[in-house]
């Protein structure tokens, strides 16, 4: 195998997989098996290098001739990793590093807790902001797939203050695949939809916490001690009553209107449907069984410790 001419320069926020996607076509590699080869020694059959990627210290090897990144630099920098470690106890966030960073045939979405199961069709392509798109291909003369564009549950460019549309990529289509942002598969509708003001605000308050996830390390102790918080805080509100041997009383009913007066249908509809659909029962088990799910819906808890404690920020200086 002959060594790599050169390796793309990340551009900011870049998603690494768009960088990977943007060596594949400088390449001309007639295939994505043959891109693995070039730039982790071997093909894998792991589904998902978009938002993660595995073996990251291989990638760093076969490019170190080409490039100075760091393996430390690309995790924090260029995938959803501080996104996803931010919901995870120490234990799950040393695992989840030693996934991305070494050579690992189980489920780097497993080790992240990652929600398949969202029934918003919102998160299953990779995502773009037209302004954002514009720009770049101003700038660089390339557009380029923005990693915290693809945080799952972020609606809103937080930059423009505009809606995100889909792009035709799949996040989750079966093989690995290098598809770089391009005018093909970003297509900008010209019929975008239309906020209300409020749902606007929300969802604009919203991104902002889940971005400020992926910056700030948070001092988070586990599913469990979120739910006790969770649990404490709607006992001092008077929504929980507290009975013996560890059960609660609450109005389902009313901690739904409660929280869905406090969003609005259409900013929880963008955001994670199922709040909606299943009329609280969603809510309910947020609320009281998170720590029991593998899977973590990040943008919910965000959704609910807004909604119970202000935002994340005072969430996190409250305790
Ligand atoms: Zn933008």
């Amino acid at each position: 195998m002959c060594a790599l001419a050169s390796f793309p320069r990340l551009y900011p926020d870049e998603l690494l997989y768009s960088g990977l996607a943007r060596y594949h076509i400088r390449s001309g590699n007639q295939s994505f098996r043959q891109t693995d080869l070039d730039l982790f020694g071997y093909s894998s059959q792991q589904a998902c290098r978009v938002t993660l990627t595995n073996n990251l210290k291989g990638l760093v090897k076969q490019i170190a001739h080409i490039s100075d990144y760091r393996v430390r630099s690309l995790m924090e920098h260029n995938t959803l990793y501080p996104f996803y470690a931010a919901f995870l106890s120490p234990i799950e966030i040393r695992k989840l590093g030693s996934a991305t960073i070494e050579k690992r045939s189980g489920s780097i979405l497993e080790q992240a807790r990652v929600d398949l199961d969202s029934t918003s069709d919102r998160r299953k392509y990779l995502k773009f902001c037209p302004l954002c798109l514009t720009t770049e291909i101003e700038q660089y003369g390339e557009p380029y797939w923005h990693r915290l564009h693809q945080i799952p549950g972020l609606v809103i460019c937080t930059q423009h203050r505009i809606l995100l549309l889909d792009s035709s990529v799949l996040i989750d289509s079966h093989g690995v695949h290098y598809h770089a942002a391009s005018d093909e598969n970003c297509i900008v509708d010209m019929e975008q939809s239309e906020l209300a003001p409020d749902s606007l605000k929300h969802l604009l308050e919203i991104a902002t916490d889940l971005v400020w996830l992926v910056d700030t390390r948070i001092d988070f102790r586990g599913m469990g001690w979120l739910r006790d918080r969770y649990i404490a805080q709607l006992c001092k509100r008077g929504s929980v009553k507290k009975l013996l041997r560890g059960e609660f009383k609450f109005d389902e009913r009313e901690l739904f209107q409660s929280f869905r007066d406090f969003y609005d249908e259409e900013s929880l509809n963008w955001i994670e449907p199922r709040f909606v659909d299943t009329e609280g029962k969603y809510l309910i088990h947020c609320l009281f069984a998170g720590d029991l799910d593998p899977k973590i819906d990040r943008v919910a808890h965000i959704l609910i410790i807004r909604y119970l404690f202000g935002s994340i920020t005072d969430f996190v200086m409250s305790h």
